[in-house]
């Protein structure tokens, strides 16, 4: 356990749903994921929208409640069963695990300067004791964020998105924390800016040791950021493997589809492409068998009938498919 930092074991996140006194209709957001996330290691999920991956990472910060299974935090310094934390281990567990916004232009408040927004965590957790402490820890975030003194003067009007951005990074780590859910955080700027938020990304997590879930819809931002990477679908995982297995051979037809979906420099690469058509099904009426062979073009019978389970083998890459060994094979022919 002790590489480990967060241990989901069969966490389950419902909602109830509907009115009246008898509505006992639950919306299942998250449905029995079990993950491990290592300390210091970025990890991604990935996912269309409607997939569960904003709800699994507000669990894993106990910002939803866990309706099923747990997790487990571990740093070293103290240990929280996420599903039973306590007033004041959550008030604790707040310091130690804190979100990056996606949109940094609603994330930050017009009327505070940014010294005040990076400063606001420690005044309301009581981390520093006086004023100057406060502005110290402040300037050191900023410089580690690529801020400087006269930014820290200004409102958030006068900064671009990716500076903002910056400024959202500043606030969630001035509590130092250890473990870091930035959620599609790169997603709502431009292209050009996005390679820069993630490069800083990056070495905020080599320089401070920070553990990142990093939550996106994008596969090829998940390979720039990430060291292993989950698939969702439909609030199961499907897929979970280190980038680099993923990348040189995802197995399953949702993830494959997901990789076709990232555009190729080279005009002549079309390789195997698995169009994804159809919507996500509503978590509300949710197929029987495998939640995907609604959209799968590989389903067949058994697939409809029967939920396949996600199967490990010993490198870490793990599969929810009956099929995919069979259509590895086929591909490979
Ligand atoms: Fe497709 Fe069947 Fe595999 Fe589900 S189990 S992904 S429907 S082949």
């Amino acid at each position: 356990m002790s590489d480990i930092l967060i241990r989901a074991k069969s966490l389950s996140v419902g909602f109830p749903i509907g009115s009246g006194l008898f509505s006992k209709q639950i919306l299942k957001a998250v449905d029995d994921v079990s993950l491990d996330i290592e300390k210091g290691s970025v990890f991604g999920l990935v996912g269309e929208s409607g997939s569960g991956k904003t709800t699994l990472g507000r669990a894993l910060l106990k910002a939803v409640p866990i309706t099923g299974g747990g997790a487990h935090y571990s740093d070293g310094e103290v240990e929280y069963d996420l599903e039973n934390i306590t007033k004041n281990q959550l008030k604790d567990y707040r310091k130690r695990a804190q979100l990056i916004f996606q949109d940094p232009y609603a994330a930050l408040s017009p009327r505070m300067t940014v010294r005040d927004i990076i400063a606001e965590p420690l005044e309301v957790m009581g981390l520093t004791k006086t004023r100057q402490e406060t502005d110290k820890r402040v300037r050191e975030i900023a410089a580690k964020c690529r801020l400087n003194l006269e930014h820290l003067r200004r409102f958030p009007h006068a900064f671009s998105g990716g500076q903002r951005q910056r400024i959202s990074i500043a606030r969630a780590l001035v509590s130092a924390p250890n473990f870091i859910v930035a959620d599609e955080s790169v997603a709502a700027l431009d292209v050009s800016i996005q390679a820069d938020v993630l490069n800083l990304l990056k070495q905020i997590q080599s320089d401070m040791g920070v553990t990142f879930m990093f939550i996106s819809h994008d596969l090829s931002v998940v390979a720039h950021t990430c060291d292993h990477v989950a698939v969702m679908y439909l609030g199961r995982l499907v897929e979970t493997a280190p980038t680099r297995k993923l990348f040189e051979a995802a197995r399953h037809p949702y993830t494959r589809a997901l990789f076709s979906a990232i555009p190729s420099l080279d005009p002549d690469d079309r390789g195997a492409v698995q169009k994804l058509t159809g919507e996500i099904p509503s978590p509300t009426n949710q197929p029987s068998g495998c939640k995907f062979h609604t959209r799968c073009p590989h389903a067949i019978d058994h697939c409809k009938q029967v939920e396949p389970q996600l199967e490990i083998d010993g490198a870490g890459h793990a599969v929810s498919c009956h099929r995919w060994k069979e259509l590895m094979a086929t591909q490979a022919a």
